[in-house]
């Protein structure tokens, strides 16, 4: 079970989310001031951080960009408690590159569904391997490269991404939904065509004959699949 760092002051909020973490099997640990959190999180390299924003000392938002910055710790997610009223677009994004945020008073349902969500998106990120091959195809995840028959391809960003996903998920069928939801993101309101768009466009650079796909496979109501 994972790790749960809770950085917060007010110590029955504290207390209440710990157990209630605690009745769920995560393991928590708590600190009451920025400081402290930063210190537990190198000692404890914990699976995600509950950051509150107004804390005595180093405030949660500074602290947070500390964390984007820190080698060790940039990988953790961090869930940030927040008072009302505040600008969200200030607390989340690329300001502070926190995950989540949960507007106080926390309801502890709702809090414990946050904390699930998002480590449940951590666990679904495939362990990163630099290379893919599927018979004359080879991608380089790292150096962002494909090639076909030894000779580099030219693909567009999305392009390598929908290549690399469907290589990554060989055999199996994938939906529109589900390329949306790994190649354009979570949050994206792109229209389902613009997958099948890039699809074509991807065949033409490694189909032998686009017309009649031998790699990419179309899959009739559903949507693809890559046989290699
Ligand atoms: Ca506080």
């Amino acid at each position: 079970m994972e790790t749960i760092l809770i950085i917060e002051d007010e110590q029955i909020l504290a207390e209440s989310l710990s157990k209630r973490l605690r009745d769920e099997g995560y393991t928590v640990i708590t600190a009451s001031n920025g400081e402290d959190g930063l210190a537990r999180a190198h000692e404890e390299h914990p699976d995600l951080i509950v950051l509150d924003i107004m804390l005595p000392g180093l405030d949660g938002l500074s602290l947070c960009r500390i964390i984007q910055r820190d080698a060790e710790l940039a990988h953790i997610p961090v869930i940030m408690l927040t008072a009302r009223g505040m600008e969200v677009d200030k607390i989340i994004g690329l300001e502070s590159g926190a995950d989540d945020y949960i507007v106080k008073p926390v309801a502890l349902g709702e809090f414990l569904a946050r904390v699930r969500a998002v480590l449940r998106r951590l666990q679904k990120q495939p362990t990163i391997k630099d290379e893919l091959t599927s018979n004359d195809l080879h991608i380089n995840l790292i150096g962002r490269r494909a090639y076909r028959s030894g000779e580099e391809m030219h693909l567009t960003n999305k392009e390598f991404d929908l290549l690399a996903e469907l290589m990554r998920n060989r055999g199996v069928v994938m939906s529109r939904d589900l390329i949306l939801t790994k190649v354009w993101g979570y949050d994206c309101f792109v229209d389902k065509r613009t997958v099948d768009v890039h699809i074509r466009w991807l065949r033409e650079k490694i189909e032998q004959d686009s017309s009649e796909p031998q790699r990419i496979i179309t899959v009739r109501g559903v949507g693809y699949r890559f046989e290699g």
